[in-house]
């Protein structure tokens, strides 16, 4: 089966063609460091590490590009605030800490890193070039001291946003990176020296600084060369950012610029817009010092389908984080299970029978390539991990070390793309109330009178209240988990 994306520059589930086969290029827009980002930021990076490490498993060769934006109007507005005179080193050092806690959410929340993160800083002469190219071809002009894009020479200017044409203002301009999507005018591609607050970058054309849309523009020239296969971001940047985008770099190399863009939708908390004036705005660092695990926040976020608006509450994340503690539980059980090397075991067959296990993973990777349904790819991990759990008190934790890797095997085949299991060691050792002694106890009754549907509810039960249970031949006994 193929991969099918929404594509929204059609607006329709297509099949997914690479351009080179089992290869795939992915440019996803990345964040302006100005500041730490928040939980709506890392759901649109976690959708893209979701779709990264699906192409991933289905065996592609991936190669992604992340930009930092370094250069806009609002790093260069903080570093206007930090220096009075500030220089292109004041404005890297501005915005350094924000790139290092970028790099240090994205590992707490399990993302994977892509392989190159251009920053505008570093990517000054292909924005140059570009802007020349525009200027020789005609859709460039020089106003007022800065140089703008004529979106009316474009003649596929909306399609991807299909915007209403009739609101263009024609001859009037932007000197913005943002604005609406019902004023369109010509947009800045290099901001001239008086609008730019100091930090400028002298070219043959005018002495500026370069506008937001053309850096994600150039770095894709620069580094891929060529049309590639995928761009996303949230739905949000769909215009101004990636309509300016399509038209700086068609118009310049006349070739089609990007076949799929694939957008995320918004993250909404408790129903409403985040912001910090509704007090309902968190960045990763909120959450985790108010004691939530990392795993859960990005369980959570992984969660909802990348095309849905995604309402985040607390609760929610409470549920999270029960679920994630069943999954710690879950393998930490696997992991320690003892096993025999003996001629019986060795014969026995393996339950469910391998062809089930290959089943598993299909069903999984099958979902993940309907457009990234991660509801059904979850619900074939929690069946697994049940039938697993059957099959564990059925022989009491004990399984011959065939059964043993077949099982591991296929959990650490759905851990490429939920990248959780691995922490289920992160397990502390503490004091047990005599609340949780007593379900222990009853746990283990019922387990005794083979009742299993009973010890796995006990077993449910334990593990929602952050405890694991670790069995062996000297009894069970229990250890919190963080
Ligand atoms: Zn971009």
């Amino acid at each position: 089966m193929p991969f099918y994306f929404y594509n929204t520059f059609n607006k329709k589930l297509e099949e997914f063609k690479s351009l080179e086969e089992n290869k795939v290029t992915i440019y996803s827009c990345g964040p302006t460091v100005y500041n730490v980002a928040h939980i709506g930021n890392f759901r649109s990076y976690i959708f893209s590490d979701v779709l990264r490490r699906s192409l991933l498993l289905a065996d592609y060769q991936v190669e992604h590009v992340m930009n930092l934006t370094d250069i806009d109007d609002k790093t260069i507005k903080g570093a206007c605030e930090k220096s009075e005179n500030p220089c292109i080193e004041d404005l890297r050092s501005y915005t350094k800490p924000f790139i290092d806690a970028f790099f240090e959410d994205n590992k707490i929340l399990g993302i994977d890193l892509v392989e190159h993160y251009p920053r505008a800083t570093e990517t000054i002469e292909p924005m140059v070039n570009l802007m020349n190219l525009l200027s020789e071809k005609g859709f460039a002009y020089k106003k007022e001291g800065s140089i703008y894009f004529s979106i009316e020479k474009f003649k596929n200017y909306g399609r991807l946003s299909g915007i209403d044409l009739n609101s263009v203002k024609t001859g009037l301009r932007y000197d913005t990176d943002e604005y609406d999507k019902d004023d369109i005018r010509d947009f800045v591609i290099w901001k001239g020296e008086e609008k730019t607050e100091k930090i400028s970058w002298e070219t043959p054309l005018c002495k500026g600084r370069p506008g937001w849309h053309l850096e994600c523009s150039a770095m894709i020239r620069n580094i891929f060369g060529k049309t590639i296969d995928i761009h996303t971001g949230g739905v949000d940047l769909i215009f101004p950012h990636h309509e300016n985008e399509i038209a700086q770099s068609e118009a310049a190399y006349g070739e089609k610029f990007v076949n799929y863009w694939i957008h995320c939708e918004h993250l909404l908390v408790d129903g409403k817009k985040m912001a910090k004036s509704a007090g309902n705005f968190y960045t990763l660092r909120d959450l985790l010092e108010k004691g939530y695990n990392a795993d859960a926040i990005r369980y959570l976020l992984l969660s909802v389908h990348y095309r849905q608006k995604f309402n985040f509450t607390l609760d929610a994340l409470k549920q999270a984080t029960q679920t994630v503690h069943k999954i710690y539980n879950f393998y930490n059980r696997l992991t320690d299970v003892k096993t025999s090397n003996d001629e019986k075991s060795k014969n026995e067959t393996i339950k469910p029978s391998a062809i089930e296990y290959e089943k598993y993973k299909n069903d999984f990777l099958d979902a993940l390539k309907d457009d990234l349904n991660v509801s059904k790819a979850l619900a074939v991990f929690h069946d697994a991990m049940r039938a697993a759990n059957q099959i564990l008190d059925e022989k009491n934790d004990a399984l011959s070390s065939n059964e043993k890797e077949t099982l591991l095997d296929l959990f650490d085949y759905f851990d490429k793309l939920l990248n959780i299991l691995k922490n289920s060691r992160k397990i502390t050792a503490g004091d047990t109330s005599a609340e949780m002694n007593d379900l222990l106890d009853k746990r283990n009754e019922a387990r005794k009178n083979k009742n299993f549907a009973e010890a796995d509810r006990l077993r449910d039960l334990i593990c929602e209240k952050g405890y694991k249970i670790l069995d062996s031949p000297e009894g069970s006994k229990l250890q919190k988990m963080n």
